[in-house]
């Protein structure tokens, strides 16, 4: 009954994220009734491994106790205030403990809501240091092609993930495109590259174009070591060295968009960690609540902020209602404390070995063209097992595999024809290898599926177009 009546009110009332209507209509979305650790289940009690982590925000699996209580306690206590003119204990004892965690430099902490925000807050923040110091020239930001740091309309400026923006074309900012990082293995599989040298040829594209731009730049954005939406695509980590010396040399700020791959998804705390580099902006979201709540925070310099001290036109004139929300922090000095246990990361580098090691074993196989892991985020690139080559875009590929997970008790979403996951931190090794085999059954089938259509490049389904790529 209560299973019937939402989703006559879903169909009739929802309009929900990435998601073609003609889809939902055709294919109704689940009703997720409740969630408790690695598991979301429906309303008839199936559960399903949830292998995004709940769009990449959940950490220490769903209905954590201690975050739970920390939540619940604080609700109590003080529910919301406005951050300006006010100030709260959890914030307080986020901030902290985050800082403890965080290069030194990395002193300072705007909060707002969501990854998006955090972005926004963060260029905004550079283009107004420059325009404080008087130095208004240095108004753009440049950006890694393929790049994705959110939906509202500053970071689809900086973003590169073409098909989702094309309506906004014209009202993106003017904003730099460096080269993208490729470390794809035309002949081999790229695996982990994050330790292996810079590409000179990419290094040297990315060089000339900064140089000649310096005095246009304010800052450069990257999603260090592994490039998200764009497929799960990691990189060296000797780039972003390069890189942070080289913007120094230049005075361009360098922004870190670490929403995705904060708190321990990569196999550190931060990516910045593995990269030894201390950016002049970083932004945190998803994961920083442990998933429980949207909290995000831009974190910068004692440098970047004493630009903006002293007469009232040098003031961040920005913020959020929800900033700082005190039942948020609670959670995420709550989560923070459980990743400073020396299990929780231990735990999560087994998760990340058995992913890495299940995933080698999957080169070679007719269906697969490339391979990549860093940590718990991994990625394989599908193709046509007779002829090798990538599959069409148009089949539905995503939405098949996405369906037929869900019969198996598992939530991909593929990215195109990149099925990928991102694991939450709690995951034992059992976990992933039935993770990895169920994938794969539901890979082959799909594929097989493909073969006995025929290998058509079109699939209407149900009636149903599928958009090629689902995030
Ligand atoms: C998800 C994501 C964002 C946007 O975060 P939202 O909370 O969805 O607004 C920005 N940058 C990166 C790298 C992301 O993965």
């Amino acid at each position: 009954m209560r299973t019937t009546s939402t989703l006559a009110i879903d169909a009739f009332h929802h309009w929900h994220p990435f998601t073609q209507a003609r889809d939902a209509e055709a294919f109704p979305p689940l009703v997720i009734d409740r969630a408790k650790g690695v598991f979301l289940y429906d309303a008839q009690g199936r559960r399903y491994y949830d292998t995004i982590s709940s769009w990449w925000t959940n950490l220490h699996g769903h209905g954590h106790p201690a975050l739970t209580r920390a939540l619940h306690r604080q609700a109590k206590r003080l529910d919301h205030v406005n951050f300006s003119g006010f100030t709260h204990v959890p914030a307080a004892r986020l901030s902290a403990r985050l800082a403890d965690h965080l290069p030194p430099t990395l002193c300072r902490f705007f909060y707002s809501d969501n990854g998006s925000t955090a972005v926004e807050a963060a260029v905004k923040m550079a283009v107004q240091y420059f325009y404080n110091l008087g130095r208004p020239d240095k108004r753009r930001v440049a950006y890694l092609g393929g790049a994705y740091h959110g939906d509202t309309l500053g970071a689809v400026s900086l973003s590169g993930s073409g098909g989702f923006h094309a309506p906004f074309q014209a009202l993106r900012f003017d904003s730099l495109e460096l080269l993208q990082p490729d470390f794809a293995r035309p002949h081999g599989f790229t695996f982990n590259p994050v330790n292996e040298p810079a590409d000179e040829g990419h290094w040297q594209a990315v060089q000339a174009l900064l140089t000649a731009q310096a005095d246009s730049l304010a800052a450069v954005i990257v999603e260090p070591l592994i490039q998200c939406v764009a497929g799960m695509r990691p990189y060296p980590a000797e780039f972003l060295r390069r890189l942070q010396s080289l913007c120094r040399s230049l005075d361009i700020l360098v922004i870190y968009d670490e929403v995705a791959t904060g708190f321990g998804r990569t196999g550190s705390l931060f990516a910045l960690d593995q990269a030894g580099t201390q950016p002049d902006l970083l932004c945190l979201a998803k994961g920083l609540s442990g998933g429980v709540l949207p909290l995000a925070v831009t974190v910068t310099t004692k440098a970047v902020y004493q630009a903006f001290s002293g007469p009232r036109e040098r003031t961040f004139f920005h913020g959020h209602s929800y900033t700082a929300n005190p039942i948020a922090c609670a959670a995420g000095e709550a989560s923070l404390r459980l990743l400073e246990k020396p299990a929780t990361l231990a735990r999560a580098g087994q998760a990340a070995q058995t992913l890495a090691e299940g995933l080698q074993g999957w080169a070679g196989l007719a269906f697969v063209r490339d391979v990549r892991f860093l940590g718990l985020m991994a990625a394989v690139d599908l193709a046509d097992p007779e002829a090798g080559l990538p599959l069409p875009a148009a089949w539905g590929l995503g939405q098949r595999i996405y369906r037929l997970g869900l019969e198996h008790g598992l939530v991909l979403r593929p990215l195109g024809d990149t099925v990928y996951w991102l694991l939450p931190l709690v995951l034992k090794p059992a976990q992933v290898r039935a993770i990895l085999e169920k994938s794969r059954t539901v890979i082959e089938s799909v594929l097989r599926q493909w073969a006995a259509e025929g290998r058509r490049s079109d699939g209407a389904l149900g009636g149903a177009e599928f958009a090629g790529a689902s995030v």
